[in-house]
């Protein structure tokens, strides 16, 4: 539901929070075991600190030059940066050494380049990798056949930790049609942990959406709207 104009950050960060604790009870979850990602992308800094002082620590942003200032302006701030957006082979080197996590590697070769590139001073880069798990043309993402070699590819690389998948399922309306692809990408977890990969993460649901990913498994909600308003 879209948040009242004047509803402040801090209210709505309170909301959502109160929503996925409940989710959490009602499907049975772990108290804790989903965790918020506040996609800050297109919102100014100042946004973004009125979030960090409600207590939200974890950020997500989909483009580079958008971002960079912003992570600039709080380097003193105890935010972690989540890179979700689409990767062009160009912006890996910014972004292995700006970012905690990257939700969104659906090639080998971006995987490795951000490997290379990212800096020995810093922690292996966590990863997820993006599976178009509707099938849709127009969306990017691995499909789920070309998923386990890939994932085993990832894995090796030295300077990055492999944690699990995410997805940007086909809108619907209706609670049982969301939890259908976020089932499947369950599932696709389930089948690479069986085969010997250490995952423990599930990016999926959305503000739309959130419900049906939290009954299905989702470790990280990444929810922008909700806390933050409509983007212009
Ligand atoms: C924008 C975006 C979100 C947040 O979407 P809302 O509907 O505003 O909650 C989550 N994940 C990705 C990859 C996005 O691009």
């Amino acid at each position: 539901m879209p948040p009242a104009a004047n509803d402040t950050i801090a209210e709505r960060l309170f909301r959502v929070n109160q929503q996925i604790a409940a989710a959490e009870r009602q499907y049975g979850r772990e108290p804790g075991g989903v965790k918020l990602l506040a996609v800050s992308k297109t919102r100014p800094a100042d946004e973004i600190r009125a979030a960090l002082a409600a207590g939200q620590r974890h950020f997500g942003e989909n483009y580079l030059q958008d971002a960079l200032p912003k992570i600039e302006s709080l380097h003193d701030s105890p935010a972690v940066w989540h890179f979700i957006g689409p990767i062009q082979s160009n912006k890996t080197r910014s972004i292995a050494g700006h970012f905690d996590w990257v939700h969104s590697v659906d090639r080998l070769k971006i995987a490795q380049r951000l490997s290379e590139q990212r800096p020995d001073t810093l922690p292996p880069l966590n990863i997820c990798l993006q599976i178009n798990i509707s099938g849709e043309a127009s969306k990017s993402g691995l499909t789920l056949n070309e998923l386990p070699a890939i994932a085993r590819q990832v894995a090796a690389l030295p300077h990055l930790r492999l944690r699990g998948l995410m997805c940007i399922p086909a809108h619907s309306n209706h609670l049982e049609q969301q939890r259908i692809p976020f089932r499947a990408l369950r599932e696709a977890q389930e089948g690479l942990v069986s085969q010997g990969l250490d995952l423990d993460t599930l990016s999926m649901g959305m503000s739309d959406d959130m419900e049906a990913a939290i009954a299905e498994g989702a470790t990280w909600v990444r929810i922008g709207t909700a806390i933050f308003g409509k983007r212009g």
